[in-house]
């Protein structure tokens, strides 16, 4: 079995520093640091829960799977929690869902979605219900800095149409100054991918301003894309964390992958191919091996799969194989069960 078959790097991306290795009966993807990078800053281990995508407002049990990664990090008690967006919109009827991810632990971090301000909220509504400090920000973890990114931005000088994805001057700004005066270990955080596929509309001004502070940054993870990927671009890695909860494939496909009734009360579902388990994954960064590596979960489809639905014919041929190898894996849930 080709270990490395989750891990997709179209051409002029390198992937010679990724490698995938087992840790218990779980896959990771594992990533090395030489000796200068800011990793040897730290002074002990620092495991971060993280799970992305949830899609409460699309999917009828996302408390379920809220409520399974809840039980999952009572278990490993990581240093923080992480949802990467796509979570929840702010009304009243979610109160109780954001509350559980709050309530599991004292450091949580929140990262805005495109889908987060649905329905015509706003993204301060967003950061008030969710209890979040600003759009944009930096938090300690253990030694860690976190620079969460919102790439919800709008005037892209490239905006077509659809949700933006872009991060404006002003926050290009204060990234850059953030990256000179933090003096590391720096995880980069946000919702729409910084590299690889539907990537950010300024990726390459992103990638170009990481790169010079790549001895400083150990990753930059992502959710949106609801697929397995890690990339490395000008030495620094980018890593897509699946979606907790489906993966989406539009109306022309829609189908029932549960009963009548739930797809009633939750019709844009059809529109999807779930995931039977929730899927999450636990970062951890050890100064002593020099490594960072993920472990994660692995599920399958219900009801058809992508393929059963010939998604795969009219899909763009690249993104249509990630969403086959990452079939219900998330980062890095790889492979076997
Ligand atoms: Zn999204």
């Amino acid at each position: 079995m080709n270990h490395l078959s989750s891990i997709h790097q179209p051409n002029g991306l390198s992937r010679r520093r990724f490698i995938a290795s087992t840790a218990g009966a779980c896959l990771s993807l594992l990533i090395p640091f030489n000796s200068s990078s800011a990793i040897h800053r730290l002074k002990k281990t620092v495991k971060v829960g993280i799970i992305t995508d949830l899609h409460q407002d699309i999917i009828h049990d996302a408390p379920a799977r809220l409520g399974s990664f809840v039980q999952h990090i009572n278990k490993v008690k990581p240093d923080a929690i992480m949802q990467m967006g796509d979570f929840a919109i702010p009304a009243d009827k979610n109160k109780d869902f954001i509350g559980l991810f709050n309530q599991a632990h004292d450091k949580r971090l929140h990262v805005i979605g495109n889908h987060d301000t649905d329905t015509g909220y706003t993204k301060d509504q967003v950061i008030a219900t969710w209890g979040m400090s600003a759009p944009y920000y930096v938090q300690e973890v253990n030694g860690i800095s976190f620079i969460v990114l919102d790439g919800n931005d709008k005037g892209s000088p490239a905006y077509k149409s659809g949700y933006p994805a872009f991060i404006g001057s002003e926050q290009t700004t204060w990234l850059k100054e953030k990256l000179q005066t933090i003096d590391g270990p720096i995880v980069i955080v946000s919702h729409q991918p910084l590299a690889g596929p539907v990537a950010v509309d300024n990726a390459a001004e992103l990638q170009d301003i990481l790169s010079d502070a790549a001895d400083k940054i150990l990753v930059a993870l992502n959710g949106h894309t609801h697929i397995d990927a890690a990339y490395q671009v000008k030495n620094v890695h980018y890593v897509h964390v699946n979606s907790a909860s489906y993966f989406w494939l539009g109306n022309k496909f829609a189908h029932e992958s549960y009963s009548a009734d739930i797809h009633q009360s939750h019709p844009v579902l059809a529109s999807t191919c779930p995931y039977k388990d929730a899927l999450f994954t636990t970062l951890t960064i050890d100064p002593q091996r020099s490594v960072l590596y993920f472990e994660g979960r692995s599920t399958d489809w219900v009801g058809k799969t992508p393929d059963e639905l010939n998604y795969y014919a009219t899909a763009n041929a690249y993104h249509a194989d990630m969403v086959r190898s990452a079939k219900g894996r998330s980062v890095n849930n790889q492979l076997t069960k």
